[in-house]
């Protein structure tokens, strides 16, 4: 599979059709491609090229016409509801993103938090960042196909609840997709953020990847696993909460968990521990990223819970290789800034705990955009719920 680093010619063509299709959204009526160039700083021959390739895909019309007197080539936007709008709400951000059908991201924002905000200003938050987002990519809400949005729990498919005990806990007990359809004023779908990470990583611009599972791990606030078999559907289980690998019990007389279990992966292994760990330590408080800028530095304390971290997690993920077989484990979240200090001890405690055959065959890397996975995931699951006929 071809690697598109974000200096490659590829992704600078990739930016440039992002750029004339955002003018040409824009302009209801249209733009001549003098305009179009005049609006983008792109040569005209540059403008001919990425237009001819807008139009084969469908995602714009060309017309001659008469403008200022003068015959044009006019270019407009093909029909409503060829674009997708994603937010990833985190515990401590909403990221968000509007894209095409085919991947092609346009706008993106993104917007810290304050801990524990109400369920209103969440959803006040969710509805100006959407404002924003059709703003800067000169859209309106007829535009947009579907919606999807991304959070940090496990999500009851019959109840349409995260359940008692999540990361946002102002979010458990409600129905997410009908509150959020209510407070946006518009239909949205409502999914996991590590399942979104798996469809971002597995299904995003990317060739169709292997039949065996693929799995993607969100090292946070919580432990969240996103299984993507057949190459891009979603593995949720019987009630849509599969991939729970946070509250796998490797220790049945360790911490009491939030879930009510003892000695989840999460007692140990996420971030806030590890912090509550650390700060006990130094005897004064550490966010995450001074621990991972000491751990980079050598600070014996940081890299060895960074260490701890890893072999903890890789002994939950040695298990579920076992089980599952998949083909590729990413490891993704905040801490995996820290590169080879987390990924060699995850790495090696999957070699050490996983049955050889299929610790073998399985690769473990990291992400390919790490703070855009959860992103990419909501924008890919929005495509596949746009109405039937607007699907590239
Ligand atoms: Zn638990």
């Amino acid at each position: 599979m071809a690697v598109v680093g974000p200096g490659s010619p590829s992704a600078l063509h990739q930016a440039n059709l992002a750029r004339v299709l955002a003018a040409v959204s824009g302009a209801h009526d249209g733009l001549t491609q003098a305009e179009i160039g005049r609006q983008t700083g792109l040569s005209a021959a540059s403008v001919t090229n990425l237009v001819r390739q807008l139009a084969t895909s469908g995602e714009v019309a060309v017309t001659w016409e008469l403008r200022a007197g003068r015959r044009s080539r006019v270019v407009t936007p093909t029909p409503a509801h060829r674009f997708v709008i994603g937010l990833d709400l985190g515990r401590t951000h909403i990221r968000g993103g509007v894209a095409t059908l085919d991947h092609r991201l346009l706008a993106q924002q993104y917007r810290p938090m304050e801990t524990e905000p109400s369920v209103s200003d969440t959803l006040a938050k969710c509805a100006d960042l959407m404002a924003v987002l059709l703003h800067q990519a000169s859209l309106t809400r007829t535009d947009i196909a579907a919606m999807v949005v991304g959070v940090p729990g496990p999500l009851d498919s019959a109840s349409g609840e995260i359940g008692a005990g999540a990361v946002l806990p102002e979010l458990s007990g409600i129905h997410l997709e009908r509150r959020f359809s209510e407070a946006l004023d518009f239909p949205v779908v409502v999914e996991n953020d590590a399942n979104l990470g798996a469809l971002g990583e597995f299904t995003w611009a990317t060739a169709a990847g292997p039949a065996a599972p693929q799995v993607y791990v969100r090292l946070s606030t919580g432990i969240g696993c996103g299984i993507v078999i057949d190459g891009s559907r979603l593995w949720r289980g019987a009630s849509g909460t599969a991939g729970e690998l946070g509250h796998i019990s490797l220790d049945p007389s360790g911490r009491l968990c939030r879930c009510g279990n003892r000695g989840c992966l999460e007692t140990t292994a996420s971030t806030p521990a590890l912090l509550e760990n650390l700060s006990e330590a130094m005897e004064r408080p550490v966010t995450l990223p001074e621990w991972l800028a000491m751990a980079t530095r050598g600070q014996s304390a940081s890299v060895r819970l960074l260490e701890e971290m890893g072999r903890h997690v890789g002994a939950a993920i040695a298990s579920l290789v076992n089980l599952i077989n998949p083909a590729v484990v990413v490891i993704g979240g905040p801490v995996t800034a820290s590169g080879d200090l987390l990924l060699a001890p995850v790495k090696q405690a999957i070699i050490q705990r996983s049955m050889p055959s299929p610790g073998a065959v399985v690769k473990v890397r990291l992400p390919r955009h790490p703070d855009l996975s959860e992103l990419h995931g909501a924008l890919a699951l929005a495509a596949t719920h746009a109405p039937p006929g607007f699907n590239t």
